[in-house]
């Protein structure tokens, strides 16, 4: 391993200005500009390991005061940046009103890696495509302008969706499809001020700079996520995800479905997302809005997942990929139909 300078702040403010002094310094690509901060440490020390990051200073912000879960006036919950994932899909509030938040993080990872892992990084950890990670590989996003070596290469964990010639890589995170579904807001900060990114904006798609994965700053911390209020979707969601092994494996394929299911049982709004399609995870409000007015269908559901998988482009190792999207859209459409799952396998508004 590369040497690595490392500072423990106690406050936001003194992280800030050591993130901006070594911002300052600089680093010769967006890798090594990007990855300063350190919370779990459970992807970035492993990139490093790799020397696929060279991060030549860490910023552990484990002592920031950014660990809670509070509610927000609005009626929704701000998830703090270095709040585990474990913490966070197990508290009684995200239990209650965002299950649909708790099921996608509770089928991310191994419990350990969830004690470990923090909201924050979890948002930030990068893709596990095998040629990223293998440095003897032309790779765009790890090397700008060397080349993909998963384009013609072995393709079974790529995109479907708004990939490029430049990277067809995808987001690896469940608990990002969540957030999606639930339109979070990512709250940063930096020596410059603060500013909330709406989650749609959040992460990018390839295009010609793959190497650059999110709109945040390489000086921005985040300081946590606000879920607004979403009591409505709360008793029809399910998170569904489609992997090569249950103990733990990243998503082949995976979806987030909330329905606001009305007194008449006919669907008043709903949101989707989808995970392990796209270097970002894929939403089209346009393909939701044709659940509106409609009562819960397979058939509907059927039409909702063609809408979504529009302009889905296989390449050979992961042409399956399309059809089992499809599926999977619409069998999370009918599970929340039926009513969300607890985490206690109890049903919540199960339908006549
Ligand atoms: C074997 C294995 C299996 C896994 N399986 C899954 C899975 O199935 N699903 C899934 O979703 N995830 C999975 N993960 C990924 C895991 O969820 C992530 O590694 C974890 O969420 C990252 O969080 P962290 O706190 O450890 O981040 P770190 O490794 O500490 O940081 C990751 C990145 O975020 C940056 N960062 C961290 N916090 C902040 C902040 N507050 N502001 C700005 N930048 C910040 C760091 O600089 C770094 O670039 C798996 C990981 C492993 C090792
Ligand atoms: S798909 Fe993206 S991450 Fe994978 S090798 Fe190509 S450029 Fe690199």
């Amino acid at each position: 391993m590369n040497p690595f300078a490392y500072d423990r702040p106690a406050t936001v403010d003194a992280a800030l200005r050591a993130i901006a002094a070594n911002a300052d310094a600089g680093g010769a690509t967006a890798n090594q500009n990007e990855i300063r901060m350190v919370a779990g440490g459970t992807n970035l020390l492993d990139l490093m390991k790799e020397g696929v990051t060279l991060a030549p200073h860490l910023v552990d912000i484990n002592r920031l005061p950014l660990d809670g879960i509070e509610e927000t006036p609005g009626g929704g919950l701000l998830l703090g940046a270095t709040a585990r994932n474990a913490d966070t899909a197990w508290h009684p509030l995200v239990e209650q009103r965002y299950p649909l938040l708790s099921a996608a993080i509770l089928a991310g990872a191994s419990p350990q890696l969830r004690n470990m892992a923090s909201n924050g990084g979890n948002l930030l950890q990068r893709t596990r495509c095998w040629y990223f990670y293998d440095v003897a590989t032309p790779c765009n996003k790890r090397a700008p302008g060397s080349g993909c070596a998963a384009n013609g290469g072995i393709t079974r964990q790529h995109a479907i969706l708004g990939a490029s010639e430049q990277c067809i890589a995808t987001h690896p995170s469940d608990m990002c499809v969540a957030l999606a579904a639930l339109e979070a807001v990512v709250h940063v900060q930096s020596v410059r001020g603060r500013r909330a990114i709406p989650f749609a904006e959040f992460h990018r798609l390839p295009g010609d700079r793959p190497d650059v994965d999110t709109t945040l700053a390489p000086d921005e911390l985040i300081t946590g996520i606000e879920l607004p209020d979403a009591a409505r979707f709360a008793r029809h969601s399910a998170y569904l995800k489609l992997r090569e092994r249950l103990s733990y494996a990243f998503a082949l394929v995976s979806v987030a479905a909330a329905l606001d299911i009305g007194a008449d049982g006919t669907i008043t709004a709903a949101r989707i997302a989808l995970g392990g399609v796209a270097h970002k995870p894929w939403r089209l409000p346009e393909a939701e809005r044709l659940l509106e007015g409609a009562r819960p269908d397979d058939a509907v559901f059927a039409g909702v997942a063609d809408a979504l998988l529009q302009g889905a482009v296989g390449r050979g190792a992961n042409d399956f990929k399309i059809p089992l999207a499809h599926n999977a859209i619409v069998r999370a459409l009918h599970v929340a139909s039926q009513g969300t799952v607890t985490n206690q396998g109890t049903r919540q508004g199960e339908r006549e």
